[in-house]
């Protein structure tokens, strides 16, 4: 039976709630925003399914395969300006609906619902595009997937690497149809801080957020990315993501998932047949074409993936990098987000201060001063990249 000690050892997949033949397994949300499976003693029996679906308790191991690494992004100015990066996640999903096949992903359908969807058609799948940084809801998805698979379709499953390890756990056997994808992910920030950040938006526009875009590519442009929030008068406004008050606090890890800050998937090799990043820092020869519309780090773990990104590179422009300079450019392909020292302080001082003091004190809402010094470093970090580009080149 799942008995969750240490909240670390939980990453919220729901394997357990999808394997358990007795359905008493739910999940329910802490104090911190995050959900966990609570079980009904009087109905469990004890099988131990549970725990042998969890990708933290058993973690899933890869067939060798030499990776291979890429810079992508698809030719269709149309699909990269409704993509998060370099909208490689499309051409996946045309590959599989070509085959008949369908589409696993997240949707956002309104302010506070992140959650799977299953989609059989272009148009079904659109919602899908974008990240949602928030925790999706899995309910019965690997129930379904399995489904799909035992009537020989074709499936692509995307979502974070907990998940789709998830998903080989709880299906624990390998299936010739089925496709798997990992967005790179850093975590995946709490509800309750999110809740009281929407309501504080409220009161502060005196208006209802009906939805959020986490990546507006405003004018068509990658980067710096920006956060649009919708109002039910049809109204918006937008931000940076780094002077949004919400997206700060989960761009420096404030609050995370515990489990999230000790990822054992956040690694190469990487779970999905193929996994999907940002890649910003890029500079490479496609830069100049691309126009900072967006370019995707593309991870290929395996031949299924291989036999995917050469059936879809005809409609990208792409080239291969080193795992060498993803790395350097790409740290959360490889390496977990570390814990914010002061994590549990924030906690106490969540539930005790109003909103906007708990964003001063914690720097996520920023002073003239603050964004000064904060340009300078930006400032500092890229001169002192450039010195040491050139004098490598002089080497
Ligand atoms: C929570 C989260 C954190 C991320 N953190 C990083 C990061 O630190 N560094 C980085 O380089 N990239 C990160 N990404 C990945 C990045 O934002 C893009 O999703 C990726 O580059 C694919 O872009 P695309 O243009 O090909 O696809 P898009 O068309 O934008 O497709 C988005 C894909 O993300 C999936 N997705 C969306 N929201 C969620 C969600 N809440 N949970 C699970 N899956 C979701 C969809 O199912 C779809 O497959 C993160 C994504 C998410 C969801």
């Amino acid at each position: 039976m799942i008995e969750i000690k240490d909240k670390s050892m939980c990453c919220g997949c729901e394997a357990c709630v999808n394997i358990c033949p007795q359905n008493c397994i739910t999940m329910k949300e802490d104090e911190e925003g995050f959900r966990y499976p609570q079980i009904n003693k009087e109905k469990c029996i004890n099988c131990g399914l549970c725990n042998k679906a969890c990708p933290l308790q058993n973690e899933v191991k890869k067939s060798k395969f030499m990776t291979k690494y890429y810079a992508a992004y698809n030719k269709s100015d149309k699909i990269l300006s409704k993509s998060s990066s370099g909208g490689m996640f499309w051409l996946l999903v045309k590959y599989i609906l070509e085959k008949r096949g369908v589409i696993y992903g997240v949707i956002q359908d309104s302010t506070y619902n992140v959650k799977f969807t299953r989609a059989k058609t272009e148009k079904e799948c659109i919602s899908i595009r974008k990240s949602k940084y928030l925790q999706a809801r899995v309910n019965d998805t690997y129930l379904k997937v399995k489904e799909d698979l035992k009537n020989n379709k074709y499936v692509l499953f995307s979502g974070t690497p907990c998940q789709v390890a998830a998903l080989y756990k709880f299906l624990d056997k390998d299936y010739e149809k089925l496709y798997t994808v990992d967005v790179v992910c850093h975590g995946v920030p709490s509800m309750s801080v999110y809740r009281k950040y929407i309501k504080y938006i409220e009161k502060k526009y005196k208006k209802r957020v009906i939805n959020i875009n986490w990546r507006d590519k405003i004018k068509g442009k990658w980067g710096p990315n920006h956060v649009t929030i919708l109002f039910d008068d049809g109204s918006s406004v937008s931000t940076i993501s780094l002077n949004n008050l919400f997206q700060r606090g989960f761009l420096y890890n404030i609050y995370l998932r515990p489990s999230c800050y000790k990822c054992i998937y956040a690694k190469i090799p990487r779970i999905g047949d193929l996994s999907l990043a940002d890649f910003w820092g890029y500079d490479g020869n496609l830069k100049k074409k691309n126009k900072n519309k967006g370019i995707s780090a593309v991870i290929v773990s395996s031949k299924k993936g291989e036999k995917a990104f050469e059936e879809i590179k005809k409609d990208t422009n792409y080239h291969s990098v080193s795992k060498e300079y993803l790395t350097l450019r790409s740290r959360h392909v490889y390496i977990h987000p570390e814990e914010y020292k002061n994590r549990n302080q924030f906690y106490r001082d969540f539930y005790n201060m109003p909103y906007e003091k708990l964003c001063k004190k914690y720097k996520l809402k920023l002073s003239l001063l603050d964004k000064q010094k904060e340009q300078i470093n930006k400032w500092l970090i890229t001169i002192k990249n450039k010195i040491v580009k050139i004098v490598k080149g002089r080497k």
